[in-house]
């Protein structure tokens, strides 16, 4: 029986999964509930990947891997906890026993981590495999190894000036225990192809390969990243179709193949393209989806405090909760921040004068448009809100840039406030 630290009699609380929602609950945790618990961590790599600056990386033509892999380690154990390097095989709810394989050399044996509580943050499978023709003809920049692979490509000579095809594969939703203002989404995160598409064009300027003409931004529904609020959304077609010439087609309902020369949907239309970037379906984790805490397409299911109401002692923070959509890193951290609060009150450790944080999701992201500047979003039109904020400019880049230095330096636990700050000192 492999226990991490929980052999010392405290309540022990595994968090599987240590990329930005899992990181971010078992410091807070440690923060928030001190030395009342015992905190294990599993991930089956020990580095985070900062995902949303892969782009940059690519477009500047640097190699992602070197500046966006995080090692936490040095976090988890200045913070008391442990952390094992395995893959999460397997869940058992009634008995709380996670079945894990150690994944540093192969070949390792099967064991068991007991717990008391246990926080989900083992995100989603990015789909690729369920798209014919991905690997062969198709391009992204969910991961290192994808964006190296398409940084290869732009700069060895592999573009040769031809039409660019940039969107996303359709998302599926449970609806099982979403809360009516979470509405149904069809992509999962569609803020990367606004991202490309501005950063590619940008690229192309620069290297005389083409311009924002050579690309056409698709998307499922009527509105791409409709998740932000229709308003920005046309604010930015604006800018980019009528301003900048690229191309926008709509209503695709979902990739069926990429092939050599383009992209063809499942309702019959079709797109020719040189290039083809795309993102897939966010889908769960077969193991979770066996689950009986999930919802119809295997997300876990949980109450405006991250825990399920059958089972109190699990929680779930980013991509693989349910309420978190659309899929952003920015959800998952106040997720990941509400389930330190509920695990510090279940021992008595709330401070009684900080507030009870409860999920109100706001949809916030900054987005490379190259040339140094970027845009920052910041928006709950998408849950009927009123806040729609939608930024471009020099400033905003450097806010990323800061932004991912800032996360590594603190491990993750960044102050709230610090996104906020944007929208005071901004263009
Ligand atoms: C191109 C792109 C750009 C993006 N830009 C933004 C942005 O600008 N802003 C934003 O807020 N969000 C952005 N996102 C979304 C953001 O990356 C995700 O929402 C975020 O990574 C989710 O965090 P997570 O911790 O829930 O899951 P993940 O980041 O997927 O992490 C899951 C962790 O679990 C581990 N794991 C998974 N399965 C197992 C297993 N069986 N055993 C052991 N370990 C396992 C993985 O190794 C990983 O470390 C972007 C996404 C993409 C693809």
């Amino acid at each position: 029986m492999s226990k991490g630290n929980g052999m010392t009699g405290k309540p022990h609380v595994v968090v599987l999964g240590c990329n930005f929602g899992g990181l971010t609950a078992a410091r807070f945790i440690r923060e928030k509930a001190g030395d009342s618990v015992d905190i294990t961590v599993i991930d089956r790599k020990p580095y985070l990947v900062f995902v949303p600056n892969i782009q940059m990386e690519v477009f500047a033509n640097k190699d992602p891997e070197e500046k966006l892999q995080m090692q936490f380690y040095e976090f988890l154990k200045g913070d008391g906890s442990v952390f094992l390097q395995a893959e999460v095989k397997d869940v058992d709810i009634e008995s709380k026993c996670i079945t894990i394989v150690p994944t540093e050399r192969p070949g390792a044996a099967t064991e068991k981590v007991q717990y008391d509580y246990i926080v989900f943050a083992l995100g989603c499978k990015l789909d690729y495999a369920a798209i014919p023709g991905f690997a062969e003809y198709g391009h992204t920049v969910s991961d290192t190894f994808y964006g190296n692979k398409l940084r290869r490509h732009l700069f060895s000579g592999g573009y040769k000036g031809g039409p660019i095809a940039i969107g996303t594969a359709r998302f599926k939703m449970g609806t099982k225990g979403r809360p009516a203002w979470i509405p149904t989404m069809t992509s999962a995160c569609e803020g990367p192809p606004l991202e490309l598409s501005l950063g590619l064009a940008s690229l192309l300027k620069e290297k005389n390969w083409g311009s924002a003409k050579n690309i056409t931004l698709f998307t499922q529904g009527e509105w791409i990243a409709e998740d932000a609020g229709v308003p920005l959304v046309k604010e930015f077609l604006k800018i980019a179709v009528d301003g900048m010439g690229m191309s926008y087609m709509n209503q695709t309902e979902d990739i069926k193949e990429i092939t050599k020369d383009g992209i063809e949907f499942t309702n019959g239309k079709s797109l020719e393209a040189e290039l083809k970037i795309v993102l897939p379906n966010w889908v769960a984790h077969d193991f979770i989806k066996k689950l009986p805490i999930v919802d119809e397409e295997g997300f876990i299911i949980t109450d405006l405090y991250m825990r399920n109401q059958d089972h109190p002692e699990i929680f779930a923070v980013g991509d693989c909760a349910a309420l978190t959509a659309p899929k952003l890193g920015g959800i998952g951290d106040m997720e990941a921040r509400i389930v330190a609060q509920q695990i510090a009150k279940d021992m008595g450790k709330l401070n009684p004068e900080e507030k009870e944080m409860k999920f109100a999701p706001v949809v916030m992201c900054f987005g490379d448009m190259g040339d140094h500047k970027a845009f920052y979003i910041h928006s709950d039109l998408i849950y009927g809100g009123k806040t729609g904020i939608m930024k471009m400019g020099h400033k905003y880049f450097m806010m990323k840039v800061g932004f991912k230095e800032t996360y590594f330096m603190l491990g993750g636990k960044t102050p709230e406030w610090g996104i906020r700050l944007t929208e005071l000192v901004g263009d």
